[in-house]
This record gives C-alpha cells, sequence and structure tokens, in this order.
C-alpha cells in the first residue's frame, strides 16, 4: 500500500487525515502547530517528502502552498505523486503542476466543497483536477474522505471550479445577512420567514443548510471563518480580473467581509456576517427559538 504523507491537519486536514486512517491507510503527517499532529505519526517536511508515495496537503492559502509544495519538491521521488486540497489561485496550481512535471511527478488539484461538519462524517464533496490516470491513483483516497467526486477535467479544473462554487456560496452568504437584518428590522417571525423563503427560488444552501446550525442556534465557531471567506472572494476576484469578466457584486461581498474582519470577526463563522450588519445597524441579531 501506497504511504500518504498529509501537511496541514487544521480544521479540515484533521477530520480528512482522521478517516483516511479509519479506512486503513497509512498515513505519516505535518502541521507547524504541534497540537495539530497528536494523535497521528508525524514527520519534519523533508523526512514525509522522503518517505511519501502521495503527497496531500491541506494548507491556508496559495503562498503557504507555494513555500511548501516547492520547499519539498528537491526530496520527492519521480513517480511520487501531489494532491493539493486547499484553495488556492489557479495560477499556483498551473505553476506547480508545471515544476512537479518537470520533476516526473505527478499534480492532482482537489479542492473540497460543503461544510467542516461534512468532513468530520467524512461526506466532502471533491472536486478534481487530474490526467486519467492520476485520477484513478488517488480516487481510493477521495472515497476515504468523503462521498461525492467529480473529475472536472485536467489539471488545475478543480482549482476553478472551486472558484465558481465558493462564489456563489460566499456571496450568498452576504445577501442572506443583508435580507434577514430586514426581516428583523421589520419585526417579521425568523421561523416564518425561513419558512417561507425555503419555499420559494429565494432558498439557498447556506440559509437552508448551514445557517440553522450555525449563526441562527448562536453559533460562530467556524467552521468556515470570515479570514477564508475574504481570501477566497479575494482570489476569485484576482481571477475573474485577469480573464476580463467583470464581478461587481462579488467585489462589494469581499469589502464587506473586509469589513468584517477589521471588526474583529475574522476568526469566526462566515454566518457571523448577519450579526456584524445587525450590529452595525443596532437591529437585534436573528435567532431560532429552541
Ligand atoms: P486551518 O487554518 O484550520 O488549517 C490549516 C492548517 O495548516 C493549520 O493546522 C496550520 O497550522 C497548518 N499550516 C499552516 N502553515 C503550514 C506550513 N507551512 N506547514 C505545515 N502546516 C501548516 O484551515 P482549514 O479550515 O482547515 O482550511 C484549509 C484549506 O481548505 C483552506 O485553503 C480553505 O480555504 C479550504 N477549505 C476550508 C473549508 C472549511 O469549511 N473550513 C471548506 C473547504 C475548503
Amino acid at each position: 500500500m501506497e504511504l500518504v504523507g498529509f501537511i496541514g491537519l487544521g480544521r479540515m486536514g484533521r477530520p480528512m487525515a482522521s478517516n483516511l486512517v479509519r479506512k486503513g491507510f497509512r498515513l505519516v503527517v505535518n502541521d507547524v502547530n504541534p497540537d495539530a499532529v497528536r494523535d497521528f505519526d508525524s514527520a519534519s517536511l523533508t523526512d514525509l517528502a522522503k518517505k511519501a508515495d502521495i503527497i496531500i496537503t491541506m494548507l491556508p492559502n496559495s503562498q503557504v502552498v507555494e513555500d511548501v509544495v516547492l520547499g519539498i519538491l528537491p526530496d520527492l521521488r519521480a513517480g511520487s505523486l501531489i494532491m493539493d486540497m486547499s484553495t488556492v489561485s489557479p495560477t499556483t496550481t498551473d505553476r506547480l503542476a508545471t515544476m512537479a512535471a518537470r520533476r516526473e511527478i505527478g499534480f492532482v488539484d482537489a479542492p473540497v466543497g460543503r461544510l467542516a461538519s461534512h468532513a468530520d462524517r467524512g461526506e466532502s464533496l471533491f472536486m478534481v483536477g487530474a490526467t486519467a490516470e492520476n485520477f484513478q491513483r488517488v480516487k481510493p483516497l477521495l472515497e476515504a474522505m468523503g462521498n461525492t467526486i467529480h473529475h472536472c477535467g485536467d489539471v488545475g479544473a478543480g482549482t476553478r471550479t472551486k472558484l465558481v462554487n465558493n462564489y456563489l456560496a460566499i456571496v450568498s452568504c452576504q445577501t442572506n445577512a443583508e435580507a434577514l437584518a430586514l426581516a428583523q428590522r421589520f419585526g417579521l417571525s425568523l421561523e416564518k420567514t425561513l419558512e417561507v423563503l425555503y419555499g420559494t427560488t429565494a432558498i439557498n444552501g447556506q440559509l437552508k443548510i448551514a445557517w440553522p446550525t450555525k449563526v441562527l442556534a448562536n453559533d460562530v465557531t467556524p467552521g468556515f471563518t470570515v479570514d477564508l471567506a475574504h481570501k477566497d472572494l479575494t482570489l476569485i476576484l484576482e481571477s475573474a480580473n485577469a480573464a476580463h469578466v467583470p464581478m461587481t457584486v462579488g467585489a462589494a461581498a469581499r469589502e464587506a467581509f473586509n469589513l468584517a474582519r477589521t471588526r474583529g470577526y475574522g476568526l469566526n463563522d462566515f454566518s457571523v456576517m448577519v450579526d456584524v450588519l445587525c450590529e452595525l445597524s443596532g437591529i437585534q441579531k436573528p435567532r431560532l427559538k429552541d
């Protein structure tokens, strides 16, 4: 069996790695935070790179992924494979894939959809960019970490699909915040308003699936943080600008998340956007009755 090196055991990486171990995969892990690697067989980046056949990265952003992958590239064997599952810029994916190919190392981008709670249960969705051969090689690993796998195309297609997906998920968070703040100001019943919205085309996954167990249940622990949402909208706007696609609503939403960060909400779950807006407008925060 191939040895998997897993780098980045944060809110997402830790349950993903745990699910791999539970399904019988051999793992060696690395994280800059010593607490994150407890209960796992850990190694330095150099040792991990020398030993592992497949390296998975689940890191915060493009810069960290580039630093880590370029740092370990000289220690990887020809024939090994890197699967980056972080949300990064398409230019990062393309650059790293090219650098890996020069050393005969495979590269797969497989960013993750759905919530952190899905990752806990092994119910994530993956958007994969890979050659047909590399896709078959990583498929058993993906099946151990999630239950929905989409092969979106060649390398880079996973990352690009992820940005399209996150555009809608994150922007809908801001529009939900505005809609519910207005409903609160109008003095409407939150329960009845949601019942109406769930029965019309206004429905969206954040409002229906995520929010009732997060901000509306008074839980703003992350989840997916405001900082990560701001990072993703920045990636999306940069990519869209480079491709000459105007994203006017996305630009406004990005600045709303930026405002939330400046007010100290960066590490909260991104559903907290409705609380930020209510706080700024002097409106009572919406909470479901027990
Ligand atoms: P996180 O901040 O909880 O975890 C990142 C981990 O990487 C941390 O444990 C950190 O210590 C580690 N790390 C940072 N720099 C490192 C380095 N140089 N070497 C080794 N380890 C390092 O973030 P997360 O929520 O787990 O998200 C990880 C990625 O997944 C991000 O790109 C995010 O956009 C994406 N994502 C997150 C969610 C979510 O709901 N949280 C969902 C889908 C995708």
